[in-house]
């Protein structure tokens, strides 16, 4: 689960790693309030009004109404609101966005903290991540903060160090005096910056996030180090330990159909091929996905409907299946061991009555408790439905269905 930059910051500070911050904003009106009660807690002149979507590259970004970039600078609080306007309630376009603005419902309106003093701050990068390959946590970091690190990495891969962390011991003090050290910091700053690494991957532990990605950390003037950026993916299989930060979830921001799928206990991902299938369990579905390779088709999603495949989450899936207009034919592959395999039969009639008329061909193998009684429910049902009993014959079935 993707965190708004706003809600990140949160979470750092919980953790005592120090933050550029910010009031958020959700009407141009409240604008000016905002920029007084931040003056009032921060002492800045100067503000920075940025655009919070799931989306990073948002300094270049540019808004479609108003041709505004997602971070542009107010230099003092008499431009605050105009700044405010040419962001909020537009549509923001950035290189990670797929081609189409993202509306922007919420500003955060943050101190400026580069300056005074603009000449002497220094951009880091920094991210904390699982590698896997590895089992352990890695602190990836660099000189070169501020801007896209997969440039970095592709044209200067030598500026970018990692640090991998055992988790079963955490972060230890000279790893992050190593970094701080890599970084080019001395005195206060590079006390500063390991009071930042340990803090950051205590926050990034604590969350059981998936990853946190700092950039830039910033230098001040006065050797203060600040995330000024914050983008944060959390462990979705981790959030049941942590309804606070559950509840911190937009889905404005995700794809409907996830949503939908989310909502309905679903788990469901979508493909781009042409058959689609419905199973129950991770494991059968994988191999589902194979045989649809295998008979000449290509799986247009992952779908687990779980373990109670009644007639209710049958249309469910049905009806998000549906709304992709590439699947040309759908294969139910339903293994009845605890569920009785006639019960989904008739969940399957039942959904395709409910819903109308399906478009396309359905192939369903029942196989377990009660698969004869089912195989009958299906082949009486009068629809344009074809029952399977093997693995092949459903595939074989499958390739007649597209050819
Ligand atoms: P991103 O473009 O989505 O990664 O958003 P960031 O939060 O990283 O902001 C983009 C850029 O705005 C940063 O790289 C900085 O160069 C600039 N920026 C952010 N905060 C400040 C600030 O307080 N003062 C100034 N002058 N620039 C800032
Ligand atoms: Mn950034």
């Amino acid at each position: 689960m993707n965190l708004h930059e706003y809600q990140g910051k949160s979470i750092l500070q919980k953790y005592g790693v120090a933050i550029q911050r910010g009031v958020v904003v959700e009407k141009v009106e409240d604008a000016i309030a905002a920029a007084k009660k931040l003056t009032e807690e921060t002492g800045t002149g100067w503000y920075v009004v940025k655009a919070q979507i799931h989306a990073g590259g948002r300094g270049k970004g540019v808004v479609e109404e108003t041709g505004s970039h997602g971070v542009v600078l107010a230099k003092g609080i008499d431009q605050v609101e105009e700044k405010v306007k040419g962001i909020l309630g537009g549509h923001l376009e950035t290189a990670q966005t797929n081609g189409v603005g993202k509306l922007v419902s919420k500003v955060l309106l943050a101190e400026d903290v580069y300056y005074p003093g603009e000449a002497e701050v220094e951009e880091f990068y920094m991210s904390v991540l699982l590698d896997r390959e590895r089992g352990r946590n890695t602190i990836m970091y660099s000189t070169e903060g501020g801007m896209d690190i997969e440039t970095v990495a592709h044209d200067t891969p030598h500026l970018i160090f990692k640090e991998e962390i055992d988790p079963r011991v955490g972060i230890q003090g000279f790893q992050a005096r190593k970094i701080a050290f890599n970084l080019g910091l001395s005195g206060e700053a590079f006390k500063q910056m390991t009071k930042f690494v340990v803090n950051l991957y205590n926050a990034y532990e604590g969350c059981d996030a998936a990853m946190f990605e700092i950039n830039p950390v910033l230098k001040t003037s006065d050797n203060k180090i600040i995330a000024v950026d914050a983008k944060v993916t959390l462990d979705g299989n981790g959030l049941y330990r942590h309804p606070d930060y559950a509840a911190m979830r937009d889905t404005m921001e995700e794809d409907p159909l996830d949503v939908e799928a989310d909502a309905a206990g679903l788990n469901f991902v979508k493909l781009d091929g042409n058959v689609a299938c419905m199973v129950n369990g991770a494991g059968l579905a994988m191999a589902t996905m194979d045989i649809i390779k295998y008979s000449g088709g290509s799986p247009a999603n992952f779908l687990d409907v779980g373990g109670t495949a009644n007639a209710e989450r049958v249309e469910k899936a049905f009806h998000i299946i549906l709304k992709d207009p590439n699947v040309k034919a759908i294969l139910i592959n339903i293994f009845g061991g605890i569920v009785r395999c006639d019960r989904v039969a008739q969940g399957v009639v039942d959904a395709y009555k409910s819903i109308g008329n399906i478009p396309v061909p359905i192939i369903v193998r029942l196989q377990g408790t009660n698969a004869v009684e089912a195989k009958k429910i299906i082949d009486d049902s009068g629809l344009n439905v074809h029952s399977a009993v093997l693995l092949q014959e459903a595939a074989d079935k499958v390739k007649e269905v597209l050819a």
